[in-house]
């Protein structure tokens, strides 16, 4: 006898549903509204869950294609309280290893940023969208992002942070449910759930492009000026 998931089949339910309605759309036949925000949080598969609970979901979940290959889950790390919280594309190959999200170059340079910006590494939340890496480096599929997204929601519906900074491209559209640039994305401020939501580049695309520093500085100021933190230090221009 096969063990029914009756979370992995809800979220299954939920991505064929979506994949359809996309479908139609392109066909023309009807028009995809993004539900309300209370609406998506009704459908949580973990509605009652705690962190604790719900990490250990997670470091067991097998609901899409990248836990075979995977070393460990990248959960989240930080402040369960934080009012500021970071969110990631998803693990590469040194936070695979070592189970914690923007280690590594890129995650030395986000310390940095935090630290800059007055704060402790370990007194915000960091995550990704995906909790597991995906083999090679490649991009998530529509239908990962889909399936661990209520993982991430439940995060945020837990922590309730007063400004959430998405890094990347793809974590800011991923979480807008977007395709717009990042370029156009950044710089100001959108609703994720409650949160503040500010888009701005990637500490990894930072250490390729450093003279891209300075709006990175722009956009965390506008953060610390929404959390009420005064301007600590000057952060590398
Ligand atoms: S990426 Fe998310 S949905 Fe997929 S196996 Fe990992 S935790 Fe589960």
């Amino acid at each position: 006898m096969v063990d029914r998931d009756p979370v992995r089949e809800y979220l299954q339910v939920v991505a064929t549903v979506r994949e359809f309605v996309e479908e139609q759309m392109q066909l023309g036949f009807a028009e995809l509204k993004e539900p309300e925000p209370a609406q998506r949080e009704e459908q949580s598969p973990f509605p009652d869950f705690d962190m604790s609970r719900l990490q250990s979901e997670a470091m067991a979940c097998k609901r899409c294609e990248l836990h075979p290959t995977r070393n460990t889950v990248v959960f989240g790390v930080g402040d369960e309280n934080a009012d500021l919280m970071f969110v990631g594309e998803a693990p590469g190959a040194d936070e695979d290893r070592q189970g914690e999200p923007f280690v590594g170059r890129a995650g030395q340079l986000l310390t940095k940023i935090i630290e800059a910006m007055g704060f402790t590494r370990d007194g915000v939340y960091i995550a990704n969208v995906i909790k597991c890496r995906p083999p090679g480096n490649r991009n998530p599929k529509p239908i990962e992002i889909e399936t661990c997204e209520p993982f991430l929601l439940k995060q945020v519906e837990l922590i309730q942070p007063k400004v959430i900074c998405a890094l990347g491209s793809f974590a800011a559209q991923a979480l807008l449910h977007t395709d717009e640039k990042i370029s156009r994305l950044r710089g100001r401020f959108h609703d994720y759930h409650g949160s503040k939501l500010m888009p701005t580049y990637h500490p990894a695309f930072l250490l390729r492009n450093p003279h891209s520093k300075r709006e990175v500085w722009e956009d965390m100021k506008k953060v610390m000026a929404e959390l009420g933190v005064s301007r600590a230090a000057e952060a590398e221009q």
